[in-house]
């Protein structure tokens, strides 16, 4: 620390080969067109000795630019705080640097021609600074400036201008970072109350009751998302009930998904699509009625964002038949092949007592022909098998999602972001330092997250899937249903049923299970 001060006030005031004040007179008698200039530099952190190396490389940087242009450096100004955008910073050097210019002077006398800065924006990083600076600045005659930015006309017209445009960005990219560290953490909007401008479907105009009915199609809408329905499929739902959004349009897709992933159904606070969180970095639970778990909600975040960008699992096309596609021609062709075309579902014929059946298409369509089912019986059995496996599926499910086992690893990242900003607002860490090493942990935990909030939609789906199994089938969509049958079967089998009004036979009916042990199911 003391080997640090030494150092920064060795960089400060009269440069130590500077000629005395007679001679730089008698100089300029000689050389009316050498420049005095003064040099200003700023240094952030004041906790590290690397940072006043920095500030010795700044100022040796300055020295030698001057040599080039010819200047002459007489006065070197150095201030040694934690950033010039924080309000209530005074910067000792850069006061008496003003002082100075507008004397047109320096303490020891010294003529003030110009300036130069390492960077601009060290000098005016507060549109107040900048005017302040300018103003002294241009309170003399052929002055010369020089920044990073290289030699710069401040007397130009426009330049105040210009200036303040370069305070304004410099003001506003300072806001953002202390925006964006803030977000993370406590200062951001943690109240948890409503700020939404319209009222929000599912609850009253007071924006914290909630309106049974919506409420209710919102929580049912959420439990078959996470067991297998598509937001299309909902979405028809909700139109068909003649649901309103809040602005009083019939719900789209969009809309549909966007009440969906809200975490306000959940309870909590959201912002900008992120979860808003407290000092304990708990999320911020609003003061408005939830609708459904947390866990839920997670649930259906991850299910909607699994599906990709249509938000549908297989495709967009919406099957009327619950087995189009499933079954599969067992049919033994000429060549002794089997057909194993996808058999499709269509209208019953009007004298048949069925509503519907399922046909390997002609031949012109890649099919053979050969093989017709009834709907109804079909639909029956494979629903019976499938049911059956999926009751032996539920009561394994839940054991085998695991605990998420990472908490530490989170902890640990909050812990390094927490002390990440406490020596940033202690002055510790300059703000290059914080702001390259807070996307980082952040970035961290960001995925410990989502890591995280895998494992509970995991588990909400593993419990989603142990409840009641006959029940819920009768309550879920064709898509759902269909998702289900895919989940557990690749196919089923149909072989043709032989010439003349057989009866029904469920032995013509292989299902081809999706792993081996499913094989021995009971029928
Ligand atoms: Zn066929």
């Amino acid at each position: 620390m003391a080997a640090r001060e030494e150092v920064i006030s060795k960089l400060r005031g009269v440069p130590a080969d500077l000629p005395p004040l007679a001679e730089v007179l008698a100089m300029l008698e000689a050389n009316p067109g050498m420049k005095c200039v003064i040099c200003y530099a700023r240094i952030s952190d004041d906790a590290r000795a690397k940072d006043a190396h920095g500030i010795e490389d700044q100022h040796r940087e300055l020295s030698d630019k001057a040599r080039e242009f010819g200047w002459l450096m007489v006065h070197r100004y150095t201030d040694n705080d934690k950033s010039a955008s924080k309000e209530n910073v005074i910067r000792d050097d850069f006061e008496q640097m003003l002082v100075d210019l507008a004397a047109g002077k320096t303490a020891g006398g010294y003529p003030v021609h110009g300036v130069m800065a390492v960077n601009d924006d060290r000098l005016y990083r507060r549109p107040g600074d900048w005017e302040r600076y300018l103003r002294a600045f241009t309170a003399h005659e052929g002055r010369v400036y020089w920044d990073s930015n290289g030699l710069q006309d401040l007397y130009a017209e426009g330049f105040e201008i210009k200036g303040l445009i370069g305070v304004a960005m410099s003001l506003a990219e300072t806001r953002k970072k202390q925006r964006r560290a803030r977000a993370s953490h406590r200062n951001r909007a943690i109240r948890g109350q409503s700020v939404s401008a319209w009222r929000p479907f599912g609850w009253e105009d007071d924006k914290i009751a909630l309106r049974p009915v919506e409420a209710e199609a919102i929580r049912k809408a959420v439990h078959d998302v996470i067991s297998g329905a598509s937001v299309s499929e909902i979405t028809q739902r909700w139109k068909e009930a003649g649901y309103l959004t809040a602005r009083g349009n019939l719900f789209q897709y969009q809309s549909v998904k966007q009440v969906l992933m809200n975490a306000r159904i959940c309870g909590y606070r959201e912002v900008n699509g992120e979860l808003v969180r407290d000092s304990d970095d708990q999320p911020i639970v609003g003061e408005w009625d939830a609708i459904v778990t947390p866990k839920e909600w997670f649930a259906v975040v991850a299910a909607i964002r699994g599906r990709g960008r249509a938000g549908q699992p297989g495709g967009k096309l919406v099957h009327k038949y619950l087995l189009t596609g499933i079954l599969r021609c067992g049919n033994t062709l000429e060549d002794g092949t089997k057909c194993n075309h996808p058999m499709k579902g269509q209208k019953a014929n009007e004298w048949v007592k069925y509503e519907h059946g399922y046909f390997c298409k002609k031949t012109v369509d890649g099919g053979c022909n050969g093989t017709y089912k009834r709907g109804d019986e079909t639909d029956k059995h494979i629903t019976k098998l499938v049911l059956a496996k999926l009751k032996a599926d539920a009561a394994a499910a839940v054991k085998d999602v695991p605990d998420w086992g990472r908490e530490d690893e989170l902890q640990a990242a909050l812990q390094r972001r927490a002390t990440l900003e406490l020596r940033w607002n202690a002055g510790e860490i300059d703000d290059e330092g914080f702001f390259r090493n807070l996307p980082v942990v952040e970035k961290t935990i960001k995925e410990l997250r989502a890591d995280q909030a895998k494992n509970i939609a995991a588990k909400a789906a593993a419990e989603e899937a142990t409840a009641d199994v006959d029940r819920e089938w009768k309550s879920k969509t064709i898509r759902q249903k269909r998702e289900l049958i895919k989940k557990v079967l690749h196919a089923v089998i149909a072989f043709p049923g032989g010439m003349g009004n057989k009866p029904f036979d469920v032995e013509q009916l292989i299902p081809v299970w999706r792993s081996a042990e499913s094989a021995a199911l009971p029928e």
